[in-house]
């Protein structure tokens, strides 16, 4: 057999190989998915270890939520936050609206811990679901998704509309879950032109879900709305969603 064929003939399945490897990676990276497709694929559930006692804050965390009052928290129109404090924890009640803290952060290493109510009740988004919104604006998703299933970029840890989590790492309604989230803010130029959008890290019970994800815009129910030029600090608020979804030690770092 003449050499170069054999030589073309060992290389080409190769060269095939690569490009389709090449392919999927590149392909995965930026999946061209709409807005809550429901036909995007659910990710994988991983069992995380077990619930722990709260994580206690480094030296140099601002406390947010440690046990006892809301005096870091105010309603949507600046008056006393209404959600009940019993227990070491806070608790939504329904219709009194979200909270935010009265500190506004930019970039920020965020711990919070939340439990979803035991026993559930409810499908879909309509089990357990509340929300961690960073500068008020990019929600990382809070819901019940231990047995439930809803649109992938809805579900527990996902940067709501736009992101679904790695994994799903959740534990059980009634058990305490952690997110751990390094948060980068958009940076615009003085005409709001996005000169870097803003970025996530997060980790739900110790798993990575979110690894330096570059978000679109400010978080939306159906829709990825564009940026909008805002302050460099804004405050972090925690959504009521009808439902009693328990939240303690909250603290932050601020990276700014
Ligand atoms: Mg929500």
């Amino acid at each position: 057999m003449d050499k170069r064929m054999l030589t073309a003939s060992a290389v080409w399945p190769l060269t095939v190989a690569m490009a389709v490897v090449l392919f999927s990676v590149l392909g995965a990276a930026q999946p061209q998915w709409t807005v809550h497709d429901p036909n995007r694929p659910m990710p994988p559930v991983v069992t995380p270890g077990p619930a722990g006692p709260p994580v206690a804050p480094p030296s140099d965390a601002v406390v947010l939520f440690d046990g006892k009052d809301l005096s870091q928290w105010q309603d949507a129109k600046g008056q006393p936050a209404q959600w009940k404090v019993e227990n070491g924890y806070m608790e939504v009640v329904p219709k009194t609206g979200g909270i935010r803290t009265i500190m506004p952060f930019g970039d920020c290493q965020l711990h919070i811990e939340w439990m979803a109510p035991s026993p559930a009740r409810g499908a879909g988004q309509d089990r357990g679901n509340s929300g961690v919104f960073l500068m008020d604006l990019y929600e990382v998703q809070v819901l019940d998704c231990y047995g439930n299933t809803t649109y992938a970029d809805g579900m527990t840890a996902a940067i709501y509309g736009q992101y679904p989590p790695l994994v799903n790492a959740c534990r059980p309604p009634g058990e305490w879950q952690t997110y751990d989230i390094v948060f980068r803010r958009p940076h615009f130029d003085k005409d709001g032109k996005v000169l870097a959008p803003a970025r996530m890290t997060v980790f739900h019970n110790g798993v990575l879900v979110h690894d330096d994800d570059a978000l679109t815009g400010p978080t939306a129910h159906k829709a990825r709305p564009p940026y909008k030029m805002h302050a460099d600090k804004l405050p972090l608020s925690l959504q009521d969603h009808d439902h009693p979804v328990r939240y303690r030690n909250i603290w932050l770092r601020r990276l700014e």
